[in-house]
Parts: C-alpha cells; structure tokens; sequence
C-alpha cells in the first residue's frame, strides 16, 4: 500500500513470506532440482489450461522454443507472428531456424488480426503463433478455424495471459501446445519459469525428453535434447503464487474497471475488450492520441509508474530489419506501427489501493486534459 505521494511502481512482483519459506522448504530438503515440486506444480498449473498436460521449463521462451521443436518446425517452414509483441515470440521461430513472418494486429485487442493472417498464407507456412498481448485473449475461434482450413499448427504465446480466457476455454487449451512465463513481472512467477500445455500425450512426452538432454531414464538418451529444466526452488515458489493468481486475477479485473469508469480525457482511449473474452490485465494499456512523451513524463512527475510495451515493433529490431532490407523484403503493418507510437501501460497489479488508483485516474485526465 502507498501513500499519497509515494511512488506507485509499474509493476510489482510479489516475494512474501510464504514464497520464502516455500524456497526455504525446498533448499533444506535437499531435493533442489528433479524433486516432487515441479511434478506437482505441473499438476496444480494444469487446472488453468482445462486439464491439459503440463511441463514446467525454465522460461516463457524455453517454452516456446521448445513447442516448437516439438511440433517439428524448422529450416523452410514459416511461422505466423504479430510484430507487436516480446521478441522472445519471433526469437523462438528463429532458433529453431524457421523463417517468421509478420502479420498485423487488430486495433482493438491488440492481437493478432485473423484477416491479416489469413493473407500472410503462403505454401510454407506450418503453423500461427498468437500472442494473448497484455492478457487479451487472441481471435482464438477465428485463427483455430483458419489453421484447421490450412492445416497449420497453432503455437499460442500466453506468457502475459494466465487465465485469460474466450468463450470459456482458457488460453492455453486451443492450439496444439501454449506456453507461459513466471517472470517476476508476469501475473504468477517462479524467479524464472515458463510452461507449456498441449493436449497431445505425445507432445508432451517429446517436451520432457527435449527438457532434459533427450531422456526419460537416465543415460538411455532417446533425442538430442537441451537442459531447460525447472529448479524445484522456482516449482515450490510458483506453486504458492499459484495458489495466489486467482485471486490476484480477479484483483486486476477490478482495478482495471475502475480505471476504464474514471478515464474520461478526450484523447485517451481505454482498453476494449472483444465479445466473449476474459481479458486478465496483465497491462493495462491505453492509447494515448497526442505528445505521448508530455504523457508519460506527466504521470512520472505525478509518481505514476509507466512503460511504453513496445515501442519498437518486432520487425524493426535489428536481427530482423537487417536480414529483410537485405532481401528486400518489407512488411505492411499499420496498426502494429499505429500502436507502437500510442501506447502506454498504467499500473493495474492487485497491490494498488483505493488512494492508488485515484491517483492514476486523476493523473491521466489532467494530462489528457492538454492533449
Ligand atoms: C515474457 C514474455 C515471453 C518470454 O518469457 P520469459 O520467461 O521472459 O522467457 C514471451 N512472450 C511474451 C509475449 C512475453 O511477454
């Protein structure tokens, strides 16, 4: 809780003493690495994603690097993926040497836009990697029937979106595997960590195998595998915040509520949220119609924590510019660039006050106000 004129951060990972002593726990066991935690935290986590297999790694982008290994991507495929994202997104497509291609998002959700990737179809393309930006779920009915009218995998990056949800099923139970972060910033975290759901039995015993060096029994190595193994430290740690989300998550909702019912500054637009989605506020962004740096600066004076996710769209960071100026090859993606230069993301974790979100309300439409 803050006062009235402490600083009221962005975000704000949460080390409580039952994360301590959980951590704790673990280290004096013993057990700190292949132990009980991370099975049952594979078990606990799995109630999110409809009861699919669970396997814990050690990063939101192990989990999509190794989703996609495990679906068989590779050199000459091509992957669906919005610029407007993390590149960890795109990253995982390049190391496992596939070629990504970008699709614009829709103005609205911020996630991918279903027509625009229906036109980035090519004889190519293997799979669709949306990405639940901010805790938006994606077009999932619409990109699902796409991709089974094509014949493509579907990869969703829920790293920013635990329990997001569209029409009642959980991200993370619609494409052939989702993946998830515990950062310390996302909405749950273990330190680090990352899971990967898939409905597919053997999807995820090829996840395990590629986890731990390409074995179940040891030294009996079955595949080439990596070693992005989970600790049982961060397992035990991200079973407690586990058991914390759901109320955390209805937190978010709430206090994103009442910031989109005090938001009224005419040239700040609030988040929308598309028909049938649980959007879980991982950021709570708007756009921000005018100088958006006089904006920012504002609420920073104003002690009002603030961050610009992204401002440079994944195309234009330099392992993906150079290679495609290169070739020639340019992409036509209006929103993606629209949002990159109009967006900022107030602060919306469960552990802001009543006096907090006042504060940003009143903060925003006084610098809305001179737009
Ligand atoms: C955080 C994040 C990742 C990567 O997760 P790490 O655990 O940091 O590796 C991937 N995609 C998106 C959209 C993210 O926000």
């Amino acid at each position: 809780m803050t006062d009235a004129h402490e600083f009221i951060p962005a975000a704000r990972p949460v080390i409580d003493e039952d994360e301590i002593e959980a951590a704790v726990r673990v280290l004096r066991s013993g057990r700190v690495v292949q132990g009980p935690e991370v099975a049952a935290f594979e078990e606990e986590f799995s109630e999110l994603v409809d009861g699919r297999h669970c396997v814990a790694v050690n990063s939101g982008t192990s989990a999509l690097h190794l989703s996609l290994m495990a679906l068989g991507l590779g050199p000459g495929d091509e992957v669906i993926v919005p610029s407007f994202s993390f590149a960890a997104s795109a990253n995982a497509v390049r190391l496992v040497g596939a070629d990504v291609v970008f699709a614009d998002i829709d103005a609205d959700t911020f996630c991918l836009d279903p027509a625009a990737v229906e036109a980035a179809i090519t004889p190519r393309t293997a799979a669709i990697m949306p990405v639940h930006l901010y805790g938006h779920p994606a077009a999932m009915d619409r990109i699902m029937a796409i991709a089974a009218q094509h014949g493509l995998a579907v990869v969703e990056d829920a790293c920013q979106a635990h329990a997001a949800a569209l029409n009642g099923t959980p991200v993370g139970a619609f494409g052939a595997a989702g993946t998830f972060s515990f950062y310390p910033t996302k909405n749950m975290h273990s330190l680090e960590g990352g899971m990967i759901s898939t409905g597919d039995a053997e999807v995820a015993r090829t996840l395990r195998l590629l986890r731990n060096q390409g074995m179940e029994q040891r030294y009996a190595n079955e595949i080439v595998g990596a070693n992005v193994r989970m600790t049982d430290v961060s397992a035990a740690i991200g079973r407690v915040q586990r058991g914390k989300l759901d109320g955390w998550t209805e937190q978010r909702i709430a206090n994103a509520a009442y910031l989109t019912e005090h938001i009224s500054a005419p040239n700040v637009v609030t988040p929308k949220v598309a028909e049938g989605a649980r959007h879980i506020y991982h950021q709570y962004t708007v756009r921000i119609q005018g100088d958006r740096e006089a904006v920012m600066a504002g609420l920073t004076e104003a002690g009002i924590g603030n961050a610009v996710y992204y401002p440079t769209p994944i195309h234009r960071l330099k392992p993906y510019w150079e290679p495609d100026q290169k070739a020639g090859r340019t992409w036509d993606l209006p929103e993606t660039e629209r949002a990159a230069a109009e967006v900022v993301s107030l602060p919306v974790h469960p552990s802001l006050s009543a006096n907090d979100l006042e504060r940003i309300a009143a903060a925003v439409n006084t610098l809305g106000e001179r737009l």
